[in-house]
C-alpha cells in the first residue's frame, strides 16, 4: 500500500524514505496500543512526543522552526500512512493545520514561540471553531474576544473540537466586532497551560473515532495577550480560514485513501480464508466484482488526491476542487467501507474485526472539515459564475 502513484510527479527519494520510517513508526508505536487508546477514549500523551522524535510531525516546516524543510507533502505521507493502519484517533492532521496556520500568518515572534513545540509534540494543538449553536454557518459564531487593556477577554463555548482535552495550544475563532459579520471574526490563539476561565467540558462519545479526545470547551472572561492574536491585524480570521482550508479538505480525502488501502487489504486477506459452500468468498463472482469495483475507485481516488498534492505545493489548488477532493473521498470511503464489511457477513458486525471499527470512523468523514452538502455548495459556485 502506498499513496503515490507510480506518475506522480512530486515525489522525491526523501518522500519514499519519509513513508518507510514513518511505516516502521506506526508499526512499532501505533498499531500495537490502538485498541488501548479506544479504551480510554484518548491517546498516550506520550505518543505526540515519541512521534515528534521520530521526525513525524515536522516534515513540512522548516528548519529554523525544528522541522526538516519539505513541502507539505511529508505531512501528506504522515496522515496517508496513519489512515492506511486503520487508525483515526491521533489527531496529527489537527497539529498540521494549525501549524500552516501559523506558518501562513503568524508573526515572526509567534512562529519562533509555537512552531517548535508544535514540532517536537511537546505542545499539541487543537482549533475551535463549531460552537454548540453553529457549525456550517462559521460567520454566525457567538464566542467574543474583547479587547481590555492589552488583552482579549474571551467569552462563550465550543464544541466537537478534536484533541479538546489534550491540546495546549487552541486557535479559537472568536468576533473581535460582533457588527462586522465576517470581518469581525479573527483567530486568537489561547495557551491552555493556567488559563484562568478556561475549561474543558466531557470528553465526548461518539460513534466512532473513540481513540481521539474530542471535547466541549467553555470560556469565561479568559484573558490572552493580545500579541497572541493570529496574525498582526484584527478582523481576518474569516479570509485566514478560507485561505487554509484547501489543506484541510485534502487531508480529509488523504485519510480517506488510507483507510479505503486498509479496508481492501483486511478484506482480501478475509475472503481468501472464509469458506461458504465449499469454496473461498473469495471464489464467488460477486466478491470478485466487489473488490474489482473498490479498487478501481481507490486508483481514481489516488491519482486525484496525488494531482490535488502537486497542485497544493505549487499553490493553485483552488477551493472548488479541495472540496471535490474532501466530498468525493469521503463518500468513496463510506461506500468502500460499508462494502468491505458486508463481505465479512456477520463477522463485520463484531468489534474484534477491524472493518466494525472502520465502519464508525469513517461516516463522520462526510461531516467534519465542512459538510459534504457545504462542500457541494462550493463546487456549484465555481460552476454558475
Ligand atoms: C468527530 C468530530 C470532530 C470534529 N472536530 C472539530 C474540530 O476539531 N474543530 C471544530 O471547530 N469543529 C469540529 N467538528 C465540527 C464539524 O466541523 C461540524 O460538525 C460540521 O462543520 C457541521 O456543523 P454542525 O454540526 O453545526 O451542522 P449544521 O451546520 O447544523 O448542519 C446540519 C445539516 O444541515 C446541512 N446544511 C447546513 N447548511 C447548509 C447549506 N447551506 N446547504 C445545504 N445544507 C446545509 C448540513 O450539511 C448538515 O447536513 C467536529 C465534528 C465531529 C463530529
Amino acid at each position: 500500500m502506498s499513496l503515490f502513484t507510480k506518475t506522480a510527479s512530486w515525489v522525491q527519494d526523501e518522500h519514499q524514505m519519509f513513508a518507510d520510517s514513518v511505516s516502521r513508526f506506526y508499526d512499532a508505536e501505533l498499531v500495537p496500543n490502538l485498541e488501548k487508546w479506544i479504551d480510554q477514549g484518548v491517546v498516550d500523551r506520550d505518543f505526540w512526543t515519541k512521534a515528534g522524535e521520530a521526525g513525524l510531525m515536522g516534515g513540512a516546516i522548516s528548519e529554523e522552526y525544528g522541522g526538516s524543510g519539505g513541502g507539505i507533502g511529508f505531512d501528506a505521507i504522515a496522515v496517508y500512512e496513519q489512515g492506511a493502519r486503520g487508525d483515526s484517533g491521533w489527531g496529527f492532521s489537527i497539529q498540521s493545520i494549525v501549524m500552516h496556520y501559523i506558518v501562513a500568518f503568524g508573526t515572526d515572534e509567534q512562529k519562533a514561540r509555537w512552531l517548535p513545540k508544535l514540532v517536537t509534540g511537546e505542545q499539541v494543538a487543537a482549533i475551535a471553531m463549531t460552537e454548540p449553536g453553529t457549525g456550517s454557518d462559521l460567520q454566525a459564531v457567538k464566542t467574543t474576544a474583547e479587547k481590555d487593556g492589552n488583552t482579549y477577554r474571551i467569552n462563550g463555548s465550543k464544541t466537537f473540537i478534536t484533541n479538546g482535552h489534550t491540546a495546549d495550544l487552541i486557535v479559537v475563532v472568536a468576533k473581535t466586532d460582533k457588527t462586522a459579520g465576517a470581518r469581525g471574526v479573527s483567530l486568537i490563539v489561547l495557551e491552555t497551560d493556567g488559563a484562568e476561565g478556561f475549561r474543558r467540558g466531557r470528553n465526548l462519545k461518539k460513534l466512532g473515532m473513540k481513540a481521539n479526545d474530542t471535547a466541549e470547551l467553555f470560556f469565561e472572561d479568559v484573558k490572552v495577550p493580545m500579541t497572541n492574536l493570529l496574525g498582526h491585524e484584527e478582523g481576518q480570521g474569516f479570509y485566514q480560514l478560507m485561505k487554509q482550508l484547501p489543506w484541510e479538505r485534502l487531508l480529509i480525502a488523504l485519510t480517506a485513501i488510507g483507510v479505503i488501502d486498509f479496508a481492501i487489504a483486511e478484506t482480501v486477506k478475509y475472503v481468501q480464508e472464509r469458506k461458504a459452500f465449499g469454496q473461498r468468498v473469495m471464489d464467488f463472482q460477486n466478491t470478485r466484482f466487489k473488490l474489482a469495483e473498490m479498487k478501481t475507485k481507490a486508483e481514481v481516488l489516488r491519482s486525484f488526491v496525488n494531482d490535488c498534492i502537486v497542485q497544493l505545493e505549487a499553490g493553485t489548488l483552488d477551493a472548488a476542487t479541495a472540496s471535490m477532493a474532501k466530498y468525493w473521498g469521503s463518500q468513496t470511503q463510506n461506500e468502500v467501507v460499508n462494502e468491505c464489511l458486508q463481505l465479512f457477513g456477520g463477522y463485520g458486525f463484531m468489534m474484534e474485526y477491524p472493518i466494525a471499527r472502520l465502519y464508525g470512523d469513517s461516516r463522520v468523514q462526510m461531516i467534519y472539515g465542512g459538510t459534504n452538502e457545504i462542500m457541494k455548495e462550493l463546487i456549484a459556485r465555481s460552476i454558475d459564475v
